[in-house]
Order: structure tokens, then sequence, then C-alpha cells
């Protein structure tokens, strides 16, 4: 993630939504990957450093999102909020505050996607090849599953709880659980969907995570009925990548975005060189191992659990350098063919606790 500035020359974050050095208000940019300062006034149309946006509805009216359109734009949400199919039920006072988490994470994920010239497009504009989130939390006629099918990824709002997401974490033995590590993975089980089987790159993917034609359903049965086995590292990024080759891409993608968005941090700080997108894949595997040595050092000296509870054994290194090439050819190929497609009309998030889903993929 890169560190911005604001004009009045001070240090601004992603997350912010008004500077604490001048008191300006801050939108993100997202077709520009920038920052802006900016003065509301009664009209609808702010100036930025890049010309004129307007707030994103959900930052104007909702206040769970710091993105900018531009001012042109005949959407109401911003990049990342028209995306989402389904949101909490807001009557519900708890379920707001665990939406700005959610809402968060999301952005980071799709600033992720973006930054990696990733094409994002939204299920509203493409019904068969785009992106969708339901966001939601659980009730009493319907149990949320956190998952992906055919481009919708469901997220139980529980996840957003920090409290909730440490019990789940500590009751599946993981070594790590977070939002955006849930968003990383869904949206890696999507990827898969454009990445491998739409070329029909079944054959090179299955040479190294397997046959994803296994059962899926009695795949994950027995992975949570059998408990961790204590080899899974040796092949491995995680206990449930060793579920089945879809979850094993899928966790794979995430520790990607990890490695991406971590050290494009670390360069902005001057913890690491040469900027990544000049570096070669073994480049970057140097540079990460030699980061989260002392990322995780670093958390010791405070106390502190480890932040990179993982290791990157060679099988597992040959399986992130086939993520590494397949986002680099789609990267090619986006830009050969971008995928702007103009919607037929806007999108607009319902709020709603009563659509059920099937999920293919957890
Ligand atoms: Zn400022
Ligand atoms: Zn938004
Ligand atoms: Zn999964």
């Amino acid at each position: 993630m890169r560190v911005f500035q604001c004009e009045c020359g001070a240090t601004i974050f992603f997350n912010n939504s008004m500077c604490l050095s001048c008191s300006r208000e801050l939108g993100f940019l997202p077709d520009q990957l920038d920052m802006s300062a900016f003065t509301a006034d009664a009209s609808d149309v702010i100036e930025t450093k890049h010309g004129q946006y307007r707030k994103c509805a959900n930052y104007s009216r909702e206040g769970v999102c710091n993105w900018l359109l531009p001012a042109s734009s005949d959407d109401e949400l911003c990049q990342a909020c028209r995306l989402n199919n389904v949101i909490p039920d807001l009557n519900e006072p708890a379920n707001r505050e665990l939406w700005q988490e959610t809402e968060l994470a999301k952005r980071r994920l799709i600033y992720s996607l973006d930054s990696l010239g990733l094409p994002v497009l939204a299920k509203a504009d493409d019904a068969e090849h785009g992106l969708a989130f339901d966001i939601k939390a659980s009730t009493e006629s319907e149990r949320v599953l956190t998952g992906h099918a055919d481009g919708l990824i469901t997220l139980n709002l529980s996840e957003a709880d920090a409290a909730q997401r440490e019990k789940m974490r500590l009751s599946l033995k993981e070594r790590y659980r977070t939002l955006l590590g849930h968003f990383r993975h869904e949206v890696g089980h999507y990827f898969w969907d454009r990445l491998v089987a739409d070329p029909g790159k079944h054959e090179s993917f299955r040479a190294l995570f397997g046959d994803e034609r296994a059962d899926y359903a009695e795949a994950l049965k027995a992975h949570y009925s059998k408990g961790p086995n204590p080899g899974f590292y040796q092949e491995f990024i995680s206990h449930y990548a060793a579920s089945h080759p879809w979850e094993d891409f899928a966790e794979t993608f995430a520790h990607y975005l990890h490695m991406m968005d971590t050290l494009e941090t670390a360069e902005q700080y001057g913890f690491a060189t040469p900027p990544r997108s000049t570096r070669d894949f073994e480049g970057l595997m140097t540079e990460w191992y030699r980061l989260t040595v002392a990322l995780n050092s670093l958390n010791r000296s405070m106390g502190l659990p480890d932040a990179y509870p993982f290791s990157i054994t060679p099988p597992v290194k040959e399986k992130v350098r086939f993520v590494h090439e397949l986002i680099r050819n789609a990267r090619a190929a986006a830009k050969q063919t971008p995928v702007k497609a103009k919607p037929a009309s806007s999108p607009t998030q319902t709020q709603t606790q009563t659509q059920t889903q099937t999920q293919a993929q957890a």
C-alpha cells in the first residue's frame, strides 16, 4: 500500500477521510490510485488535485467509505461499493460498525487488484464474468457461510467482529485469520475461474495443485473431521490449502496479494528495494524472505505473535510462481483490451437478510 501526502504536506493513509493537520476532507480516487484533499461545499461536485469528483454515496450518506468517483459518472457508488449486491441490515445498530470494517478490508482488496492491473469487472455489468459481494449477518432463518459461487463472494458479517473471529481462528487451529485474508482468499476462487478455467489452463494447474475434479464436499468433510496434518507445511501454504486443489489455489492467491501489498508498503518506508515492478520472481522472493524475518522479529520485540506465521517451501514457491505468472499475463492482456464495460443501469446495493445462495466454495 502506498503512503499518501496531503496537499498541506502531511502524511495521510488509505483509510483516512480527514487530514489531521489541515482538517480538510480526504478521498481516494481509484482511477488515479491516489488520495486528494478537498473542501466540500453545498454542491455535489468537489475539486480535487485530479479534477472534479463526487463522494461515493456510501461516503456521503453512510460514512463507511472514503472513495470518490468522477463527477461525470452516472453511478452513485464508487468502484468498490458498486460491487455490493447485498449489504447488512442497518436496522440492527451493531451492524454499521462491522460493515465499516468490512468495507475497509474490501477497498484494500480492490486497491491491490487495481494496482496489480487485474481486471475488476462488476457483475452488474457482466453477469457471467463479473464480481459481486453479499455482506450479511446470519439470522434465525439464514445461516450465512463465507464463500464464493460464480463470481458472487459472500462474507459473514461476524468475521468483522474481532472477538468472534479470534474464537473461530482458535477453534479451527488456524495461524492467520483476518477480514482482508478472507477477501483475498475468496477473490482467489473468482480469479481461478477467470485466469485458469476460462483460458483452459487446467493441465498446468493440476501439475502443481492436483486435480480439482476431486469431490469438493467430500474433501472438505475429510479436512474438518481429520484435523491438522502436522506435515502440511511441506507442500501447502496453510493447513486449509491442503483440503482441496481449489482451496490450495485460493490460499496461494491470497498469499500472493499479502506479499505484493506488504512489499509495496515496505518500499514506501524504504525497507525494501528496488521497486517491485522491476523485480523478477526470484528477486521478489528473496526480498520477501528478508522482509518477513524482520517483520516477525519486530513483532517479537513488542511481545506480539508473529505477523507472518507462514513458511514458503520449494513446492509452495512453485505454486506462488504460478500465480505470479497468471497475474503478469492477465495484466499484459488487460492492457491490450481494457475490459471497462458501460453498465446498462447503475447497480444498487440492497439491504436484505432473506436471500439464500448456494455456496460452491468456502
Ligand atoms: Zn492536510
Ligand atoms: Zn464507496
Ligand atoms: Zn475457499
